[in-house]
Parts: C-alpha cells; sequence; structure tokens
C-alpha cells in the first residue's frame, strides 16, 4: 500500500495535482479520502467533482472532522489522499448506511451479511455522523462478526467540538448528515493490527452507577450525576458543560476493556446524556489526562506498531485530546507514530475499536489502524524511547492526582474494611455464637412484630427444653453436652416443614421456635416432627437424647409476656407428663 497525499487549496490547483499523479500511472487499485473540516457542501462538491473528472473509475470517501492529521502533523482543514493498493489480490469495498432510513438493526444485520458473503474480509472501518443517542446497539449488533475480523473508525464531527454538525459523503452514495460509511479491506496479502491509546488515569474515589436509561446517566451513588461534577470539580450545569467535562471522562470497565465515556451535555434534573449505555451496577472514577502516562502508553503502543511494519496507519484521534495538548502541537502525542509509516486520520467525536470481539466506542481515546501488504516492512524504526528530562519533570498536577488517588483508594480499603466489620458487629449482635440460631433478644423481638401483626397473620410459638440434659453433662462431659445442643440447633434451623419459621436458643438448652402462619393444631404436629427427628438422632459415645416440647398459639390480646409464660406452661406439662412429648397449652 502506498500514500500520496494532496493539499487542498482551489480546485484549479487540486486538479493540477490530480493530473500530474494520473501521469504516474500506477496498475493496483486506489481509493480517494477526503478529511474536511468544512462542512459545506458546496465546497465538499468542488472536491469531488475534481476527483470524478480526472479519476472517473476511482472510489472516494470522506468525513467532517475537527482537525486532519497527515504524517503525524495537522495538514490543511481540506485534506486528501490516495490510497494505492499495489498487490492484486488486496480487496476493499464500500457501504454506505442512512441511520434516518434504515433502522440500526437493519444496518448491523446487513453489515453482518456481507462479511458472511465476502470471506476476504479482514478489517472493517468506520465512519460515523454524529448519532443521534447511544451507539451501543450498534456496537452489539455486529458481535456476530467473525471473531478474526477487527473493525475501527470514528465519528465524524466539525472544528467547533460542542456542535452536533457532522456530514460523510462517498462516490457511491452521495453526502450525507445522518450516515455510517463502511469500508471492508482484506485478501489474502492484506495485514491488519489495531490499537487504542488512552493515558487517562482515574481520579479520587469510585462510583456507582445506580440509576441510569440507556445513554442517560441519572444517579452515581444514588444522587443526580451532574453533582458529582459539580462537587468535586466545581463544573456548573450550564452550557460550558460539555466543554468542561470533555478532559475529565468518566473512566470504567466494559466488556473486558477501558472505556473513557464525555458527557454530552447535562439536563436540569442532574442526569446526564452520554454517548453509549452506562449500565447501572457499573463502577466509574472521573480521570484526568495525565501527560507522563500519555506518553508512557504511546511509547509503548508505538512500539507495538513498529514491529508490526505496516505500510499505512489510519488514525482516529479524539478533538478532546487535541485540545488537551494546547501549549504543544495538536499531533504532539502522536509524533512517536511518525517514522513507523505514512499515515492520516483525523481529530474526532468518538472512536471505534473492537476488542476481544466487542466493538465499543470510546471517547477521549486514540485508535490508530495499521495496514499493509505482504510481508512487513523490514525497515521500519522503532521510536525513539522517552526523553528521560521530559520524564523526570512531572508537573505539580500531576503528583497531586497521584495524591488525591492514593489518599481515595486507600480511604476505599479503609471503608470497604470497615462495613464487613460493620456486618459481622450486626450479626454478632441477634446471633447466638455456640448454635448460629438467632440469640434470645433477637427472637424475643420478632415474637413482639409478629405480636403486632397477629390480626392479619396467626403464629404459634415451640417452646424446647432437652431431658435430662444436667446427666449428659456429668456422665459425658461439658464439650458432649455441647454437642447435642448444636445437632438440635441444627435440626430447628434446617425445619422441613417448608415454612417460615425463626428459631432461636432461649437459654441454655431450651429453644424458642416462631411458626407463622400456623394455628396450634399444626405446630403441635410440626413440634412432634421436631422430637421425633431428634430422639432418632445419634451421637458418637452418647445413648440417644430426647427433648420434650410446649405449643402455644398467639392471641389477639397477647403480650410477649402473657404467650411466653403460657408456651413455659405447656412445656412444664410435658415434662411432668413424662417428657419425649408436645403438649398444647
Ligand atoms: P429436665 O429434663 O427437667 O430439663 O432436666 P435437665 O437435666 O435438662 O434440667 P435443666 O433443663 O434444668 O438443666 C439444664 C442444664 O443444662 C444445666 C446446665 O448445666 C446445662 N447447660 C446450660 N447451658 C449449657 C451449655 O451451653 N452447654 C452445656 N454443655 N450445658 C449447658
Ligand atoms: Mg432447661
Ligand atoms: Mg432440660
Amino acid at each position: 500500500m502506498k500514500q500520496v497525499q494532496f493539499a487542498y487549496q482551489s480546485e484549479e490547483s487540486f486538479v493540477e495535482q490530480l493530473r500530474a499523479f494520473q501521469k504516474n500511472g500506477a496498475e493496483g487499485a486506489r481509493l480517494f479520502q477526503i478529511y474536511s473540516e468544512v462542512l459545506d457542501p458546496a465546497v465538499i462538491q468542488d472536491v469531488t467533482a475534481a476527483i470524478e473528472e480526472c479519476f472517473p473509475d476511482t472510489p472516494y470517501i470522506g468525513c467532517s472532522t475537527s482537525g486532519n492529521i497527515i504524517d503525524c502533523e495537522l495538514s490543511g482543514n481540506i485534506t486528501v489522499v490516495c490510497t494505492e493498493f499495489e498487490l492484486p489480490t488486496t480487496r476493499f469495498e464500500i457501504f454506505q448506511y442512512d441511520m434516518e432510513k434504515l433502522a440500526v438493526d437493519d444496518i448491523t444485520a446487513q453489515i453482518v451479511e456481507e462479511t458472511r458473503k465476502n470471506p476476504w474480509v479482514k478489517a472493517i472501518e468506520m465512519y460515523f455522523t454524529i448519532p443521534e443517542g447511544s451507539t451501543t446497539r450498534f456496537c452489539d449488533g455486529l458481535k456476530e462478526i467473525r471473531e478474526d475480523i477487527q473493525i475501527f473508525g470514528g465519528v465524524s464531527c466539525s472544528d467547533d467540538i460542542t456542535s452536533d454538525d457532522s456530514c460523510v459523503f462517498t462516490k457511491a452514495y452521495g453526502f450525507s448528515e445522518t450516515s455510517i460509511i463502511i469500508v471492508f479491506y482484506g485478501g489474502e496479502d492484506f495485514h491488519v493490527d489495531s490499537i487504542k491509546v488512552t493515558g487517562w488515569k482515574p481520579l479520587g474515589r469510585e462510583f456507582h452507577v445506580t440509576k441510569s436509561q440507556g445513554s442517560l446517566l441519572q444517579e452515581l451513588d444514588g444522587i443526580p450525576a451532574y453533582d458529582v461534577y459539580h462537587k468535586y470539580l466545581n463544573i456548573k450545569n450550564d452550557e460550558n458543560f460539555f466543554y468542561n467535562t470533555l478532559e475529565f471522562p468518566l473512566f470504567y470497565e466494559h466488556n473486558d476493556t477501558t472505556i473513557l465515556r464525555t458527557p454530552v451535555s447535562s439536563n436540569a434534573d442532574g442526569s446526564i446524556n452520554m454517548t453509549s449505555d452506562m449500565d447501572i451496577g457499573s463502577v466509574v472514577r472521573i480521570s484526568y489526562g495525565d501527560p507522563g502516562t500519555i506518553l508512557e502508553s504511546i511509547r509503548h503502543d508505538s512500539q507495538r506498531i513498529a514491529q508490526f511494519g505496516p505500510d499505512v496507519l489510519h488514525i482516529f484521534s479524539c478533538a478532546a485530546r487535541r485540545t488537551f495538548w494546547t501549549n504543544k502541537e495538536p499531533t504532539y502525542e502522536i509524533q512517536p507514530f511518525h517514522d513507523i509509516s505514512a499515515s492520516c486520520g483525523f481529530f474526532s467525536h468518538g472512536e471505534f475499536l473492537r476488542t476481544k470481539g466487542n466493538l465499543n466506542q470510546h471517547n477521549v481515546t486514540l485508535v490508530i489502524a495499521a495496514m499493509r501488504e505482504g510481508a512487513k516492512k523490514a525497515s521500519a524504526a522503532l521510536p525513539e524511547t522517552q526523553d528521560r528530562n521530559t520524564m523526570s519533570r512531572v508537573p505539580l498536577v500531576s503528583r497531586l492526582a497521584t495524591f488525591i488517588s492514593v489518599t481515595s483508594l486507600e480511604l476505599e480499603n479503609t471503608n470497604k474494611q470497615l462495613a464487613l466489620v460493620n456486618d459481622k458487629l450486626k450479626m454478632a449482635a441477634i446471633i447466638d455464637g455456640l448454635t448460629g440460631l438467632y440469640n434470645r433478644k433477637e427472637i424475643q423481638g420478632q415474637i413482639e412484630k409478629a405480636l403486632a401483626d397477629v390480626k392479619k397473620e396467626q403464629f404459634s410459638l415451640v417452646m424446647l427444653d432437652i431431658d435430662n440434659f444436667k446427666q449428659v453433662n456429668d456422665t459425658y462431659g461439658h464439650q458432649e453436652g455441647d454437642s447435642v445442643i448444636v445437632a438440635l440447633a441444627d435440626i430447628l434451623r434446617n425445619g422441613r416443614t417448608g415454612l417460615m419459621q425463626s428459631s432461636g436458643r432461649w437459654g441454655g438448652e431450651e429453644f424458642m421456635v416462631l411458626l407463622r402462619g400456623t394455628d396450634a393444631s399444626s405446630a403441635a404436629y410440626i413440634a412432634d416432627l421436631m422430637r421425633e427427628c431428634f430422639a432418632n438422632t445419634g451421637f458418637p459415645g452418647i445413648r440417644p437424647q430426647t427433648v420434650s416440647l410446649g405449643v402455644t398459639q398467639a392471641k389477639e390480646d397477647d403480650t410477649v409476656d402473657t404467650l411466653c409464660t403460657r408456651v413455659d406452661t405447656a412445656l412444664y406439662r410435658a415434662k411432668k407428663n413424662g417428657k419425649n412429648r408436645v403438649e398444647i397449652e
């Protein structure tokens, strides 16, 4: 592949350049690409008319941009490149889908179908006009595309990054403000690699998405999402919201990859419009651009691209990154790619990349697609390593951000530990240590609650006391005695009756069971099952044991005292009448 570039000043000078290019008479297929900061269809028409005049059979594609890139430098506001494919095996095909005329699902179904019909496809490049809402459905719709096909691209825009104006155009389908261009690349000798670089670092504490609807982010940790930006960054809910949040996107994990997502606008109710769905439960952090981290990530990833040995690089860089490097060249961060190969691209409104089979839309991200025909180019230069001097002069803001991040991480960990201890304390306050059943205070509280509702739901109590338990202790020892207590507790906990039951340790070897929705006779039946089950429980080295049970049903005029006294009387009668039996009072 070869990239030929043209500087567009006027239609005449452009035609002259095209004529000169015509004479070099290359044999392979060609594709023109137009990047335009000018959205006026009449101006774009001048460019495309010149191409059509000189190269009537050559396809072209184009999009509006927020700045154009040639060989890792900012180029003119209308930039044209021609890609020449040198090997006859390389193929490409162009499609354009109008999002106003076709449903998203129809578009994705058609793209998937085209990839099935064209097994030679290895890469899909996409140029989107600014979509109305979330692109999640579109991205998910391409999941079925063969796993090994790489997908990358960008959202076209204009030099005003707060504006919604954008356009794309192709020779076959014309100019559109609501379309997606899809370019298939492939063939036996075509090779592709694609990467994304962010370099943005999470800042401060984490937030949970607690309320959202598609791409409308309503609440973080139960408060309006906008309040988070206001409280932590003092960003106001006004017309500058988009601009002010641009450098502080939300950072989160989705589809097994990290995503940066900038708010598009804020609403009066404090919700924020995002470019993609924000699922409830996602854990997000505000992030910031750290120059050192960005340059380090780029150095690392540019080496991978250099090793790939590309013919051309296609660059999709978020317009926010351009504003980030305001005191440097707009293309400062991509310089390491300059010596690797020819490149072209633009500053975009959103970037697409398929990672681990999932296509994601990113913001504030740099996506680079490296393409080549045939064997890798041995001459590809490895980018220089970072100048030590610049790396050691870490700006104050970066140090402070690290300080804030580490401090909030420590606080988060301490809070998590405190929450665990708190849970344990809460449990310890209501659970009996030996048996794991509720303690007396808790079961008493539950009886009190059940009594308050007794008009709506009847309930009964079963009180149990192990028979002749002193002898167990005296004969086998206290520890063995404990195991008998635990065995009875296990029977009460695993009550196989399927009823709502709460069991508690009343004291020593006495237990209280609350049976909701149960009258006295059903309770007595259940109590007898408990009795039988315990009598049939074997203990290694100890003779079988028995338990006596009292049963009573709660009455409307009962207090906890009268109710418990009655069940105790029933239990006393069971003891008196020979033990290992149930009595109702
Ligand atoms: P009865 O059939 O009349 O209930 O006779 P009993 O021997 O079981 O008499 P009582 O219920 O009064 O005896 C309770 C005994 O349980 C007294 C105490 O030593 C013992 N005990 C109380 N709590 C525990 C405990 O946590 N572990 C053990 N091993 N024994 C306990
Ligand atoms: Mg007792
Ligand atoms: Mg006893």
